[in-house]
């Protein structure tokens, strides 16, 4: 009998393909109220996801996959191959089983009740911008992610919030991150000062330049085409939030956002989740539905859209090749800018307050403020209600920014109100992976730069889909990066490749 039609792993993987097949419909849903559904449904809505969600909870913490689980780890022949396909699948269901199951009921109920009224407490706090109104929510979201993390437990040598960063960034820990943010922090904060104090500042006029949204969204699919994105299982839409939502390989749809003037926020979202829904669309279609067939973090998902959004949306060569597209798609108000005004405008360095209108460079620096801030609420060297003294000290020593009320400064991201802790990090490791990823493709396929200027993608893709895509959840963000490039992450290849493209664009 071979390994896979072993009795008790067959039964296993039907209950968790049905379950996966009840999870994207759920998802179907969930993309329908952001992108089609009419505002009157959404207590219905809300309803059926309510629903399905109980399902989903109870159908994946069945007692029968506990047991399922333990009869296929005891046999031999199902764990010899720990990188199989249901070597990984075992692997990756007892984790999902064990975090869903370690959760007492009580406590779940009591998360998703107080995370409701935070985050509402949160959104009037914001529109105040009076921070007191939000600190005994964030002291309780505190507690409770505390005894969440409590009940995951602190892995060996770890904290308790490696824990929770567990959740997004499989094998992820507070020690090993420090260690790869520390020396990058410096290099970006001694960049950016350099840039302030001698660089001069690319012209962004043509930010200004009105482009019809039709014509915007004619550009950005001609752009998804040529980087690989298959519109035969896939979808391009708006919605206020740009994302991308998978329901298998097959069926992979993305939306962006569209502004009458700065046509590269449209362009720079619809890479971006061009990118995720590549990966998405390059994971195997053969084990859908399992772990086998699922990206494996976060960080390793941002590293693909951020590689598509900057190392080739933001190159030289990229604007070489799209530059008579645009005078020719966008308009005629774009057409006194050639290739290098749109090369150096799009790269432009300015610290700012905001996260999300954060540039390439000075991005990484709001990550790090706000990982440090979430390490020392979590050991306890930080009380909550001094978190606004400690953000804005920060904003003005790394960034020179000086923050003037708490809604522009630490009231501005959802991430605390909703009880997400441990996730920041991930947006910089995907900056960090994309990096290295791009770096050793480069080494394996030779400089890009000729065939980016002719609007050639593929080989990059092909390179990514073998190495990255197809991998699944094989590996561990970590073993995929030393697997991939034969290397540990570090910030080296980011900060070598950032450095180069801001000194050029900023004449220093
Ligand atoms: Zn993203």
């Amino acid at each position: 009998m071979s390994q896979i039609d072993h009795d008790k792993y067959r039964k296993l993987l039907k209950i968790q393909q049905n379950n996966a097949l009840l999870k994207t419909s759920q998802a179907v849903l969930g993309w329908d109220q952001e992108v089609m559904m009419p505002k009157g449904g959404i207590e219905w809505r809300a309803r059926q996801l309510g629903f399905l969600a109980g399902l989903a909870h109870e159908r994946s913490t069945t007692p029968e996959i506990g047991k399922l689980l333990q009869e296929c780890e005891q046999d031999q022949t199902l764990t010899s191959a720990p990188r199989s396909v249901h070597g990984t699948n075992l692997r990756m269901w007892r984790r999902e089983y064990d975090k869903a199951t370690k959760l007492p009921v009580s406590l779940v109920k009591e998360i998703a009740e107080t995370r409701s009224l935070a985050q509402s407490a949160w959104s009037e706090a914001k529109d105040k911008s009076d921070f007191s109104i939000f600190l005994p929510f964030l002291e309780k979201n505190l507690e409770l992610s505390k005894r969440e993390a409590e009940c995951y437990g602190a892995p060996e040598g770890g904290e308790l919030w490696d824990a929770l960063a567990d959740n997004y960034e499989p094998g992820a820990n507070a020690k090993e991150i420090s260690e790869i943010f520390g020396p990058l922090r410096d290099r970006l904060a001694a960049l950016i000062q350099e840039v302030q104090e001698k660089g001069s500042a690319p012209d962004t006029s043509f930010l200004d330049v009105a482009v019809p949204i039709s014509r915007q969204d004619k550009f950005g699919r001609l752009v998804l085409e040529s980087m690989g994105y298959d519109f035969n299982h896939g979808r391009l839409d708006e919605s206020s939030h740009p994302f991308t939502q998978s329901f298998s390989p097959a069926d992979v749809r993305i939306t962006t956002r569209y502004q009458e003037t700065n046509f590269l926020d449209a362009l720079g979202s619809t890479m971006h989740e061009g990118g995720h829904a590549l990966y998405e669309q390059g994971l195997p279609m053969e084990t859908a539905g399992t772990p086998a067939s699922e990206a494996i973090s976060l960080g390793i998902h941002e590293s693909q859209s951020r590689l598509w959004e900057n190392m080739v949306g933001r190159s030289r060569s990229f604007w070489q090749w799209s530059t008579p597209l645009v005078h020719d798609i966008l308009g005629s108000g774009l057409t006194p800018y050639d290739s290098e005004a749109f090369y150096r405008g799009s790269n432009r360095v300015q610290a700012s307050l905001i996260r999300v209108e954060a540039d390439e460079t000075t991005y990484n620096l709001h990550i790090m403020i706000r990982f440090e801030l979430e390490l020392r609420l979590f050991r306890g060297t930080l009380e909550a209600k001094d978190l606004p003294c400690a953000w804005n000290k920060l904003y003005q020593s790394l960034l020179g920014v000086k923050v003037p009320n708490d809604a522009k400064g630490c009231l501005q991201d959802i991430h605390w109100a909703l009880g997400i802790f441990g996730y920041f990090p991930t947006y910089t490791l995907g900056n960090l992976y994309a990096a290295q990823f791009f770096a050793k493709a480069e080494e394996d396929l030779g400089c890009m730069d000729d065939a980016f200027a002719k609007g050639q993608f593929k080989t990059l893709l092909a390179w990514l889909r073998e190495k990255i895509h197809r991998q699944g959840s094989r590996f561990f963000p970590g073993e995929l990066c030393e697997q991939v490039t034969g290397r540990k992450l570090s910030s080296d290849a980011f900060f070598s490749y950032l450095e180069k493209k801001v000194r050029e664009t900023h004449g220093i």
